[in-house]
């Protein structure tokens, strides 16, 4: 058959071991997942009234402007309804600005490690994929500028980064922002961006950067990855181009219900970003007192470098019933990325690594 070239060779997305999986797997009865920065204390407890007091009228298609979550969100983030754009989780988005903007003869600029959907939507649009490294766990902003030219369409940028935690101060985005050619769409990943402790107006570049579009998830901070819901937050401009390229019914009615009413609940949100900062501080700790890398995070998690395999320690950590990211897959070969839960399974995480370590020396 006809398949595209490039996918040829191309795997498909491996998620973390699901409960199920490790409970069967290990004979253990109790399992913690911390392997998708999922949120540990769920979602805002007004989520679950609003879905019980749906009128259960499913055999509608849903809102396909997403008009009711469109307005929440407008006004919780002060900028126009027509600024948005929602989709079935950022991936969505990442997919359909690439089928947008990408195609053979044309290449895209992205650090190394990072998202990794952001490379395998290049890959299938046929795009060249310009992968510059990170320094530090940092963007080096200045060799992405090298790396692109004429043909670059898209330049992702990942901030607080997935998988090293590291967020991007204002004056170096705005000085990257400068510097990028103005017909070249500078993509701005925030889906941790409520997690940062002391984060700046990211949404008012957009007024000075028309080629910029931040985009957005429930999936983090509003604990609702099952629902399936992001956005983009652009020039009307930006939005107008990429609305015919995303499906008309990409997210369903439950999830335009459960993000609409989560964004209304900011206490939430606030507590816990509160929580999250709190708990990453005792992983510092952790880690300075038991010599282990890590590197300061703005997100729900934290890379540590174990200087051993990582998938043995995840295998280990599997053992003791907590599911963590080897940073095999992630390009950090001696690492493992850990979400930051509920404190007492932080305190299981770190007895169990404290284990491991004792143990190899
Ligand atoms: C989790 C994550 C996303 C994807 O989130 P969804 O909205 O669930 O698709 C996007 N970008 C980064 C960096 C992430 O870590």
């Amino acid at each position: 058959m006809k398949w595209k070239e490039q996918i040829l060779d191309l795997g498909a997305y491996q998620p973390g071991k699901s409960i199920e999986e490790v409970k069967k797997q290990y004979q253990l009865e109790s399992i913690i997942k911390l392997a998708s920065n999922e949120n540990p204390y769920g979602c805002s407890p007004h989520v679950d009234e609003a879905l019980k007091q749906m009128d259960s009228s499913f055999m509608l298609y849903p809102d396909g402007n997403a008009s009711q979550l469109r307005e929440a969100t407008a006004s919780h983030l002060g900028v126009d309804e027509k600024q948005l754009i929602f989709t079935n989780g950022t991936d969505e988005l990442v997919q359909v600005i690439s089928r947008a903007m990408l195609e053979p003869g044309k290449n895209t600029v992205m650090a190394s490690p990072t998202f990794p959907q952001y490379k395998q939507a290049a890959i299938i649009e046929g795009a060249e994929v310009r992968e510059v490294e990170l320094v530090n766990g940092d963007h080096d902003l200045a060799e992405m500028l090298s790396a692109i030219d004429e043909d670059t369409a898209i330049v992702w940028v990942c901030s607080p980064n997935n998988p090293t935690g590291i967020y991007i101060p204002e004056s170096e985005i705005r000085d990257f922002l400068r510097q990028v050619p103005s017909d070249v769409l500078v993509v701005l990943d925030e889906a941790y961006y409520e997690y940062v402790t002391d984060p700046y107006d990211s949404l008012s570049l957009i007024d000075t950067f028309p080629n910029l579009i931040i985009t957005r998830t429930f999936s983090k901070i509003y604990g609702l990855a099952s629902f399936r819901v992001g956005y983009g937050i652009a020039s009307e401009n930006i939005i107008q181009q990429l609305e015919p390229v995303r499906l008309p019914f990409n997210t369903n009615v439950l999830g335009q219900r459960a993000a609409t009413t989560a964004i209304t609940d900011q206490a939430f949100v606030e507590g816990c970003r509160k929580k999250n900062t709190a708990e990453l501080e005792k992983y510092y700790t952790f880690c300075k007192d038991h010599q282990l890398d890590y590197f300061p995070s703005q997100g729900n998690f934290i890379l540590i470098d174990f200087h051993l395999d990582g998938d043995e320690v995840t295998e280990f950590l599997l053992t003791k019933g907590l599911i963590v990211r080897s940073g095999k897959a992630l390009g950090f070969p001696t690492s493992v990325r850990i979400t930051v839960g509920q404190e007492e399974h932080n305190e299981q995480v770190r007895s169990a690594i404290k284990e491991l370590i004792t143990e190899k020396v």
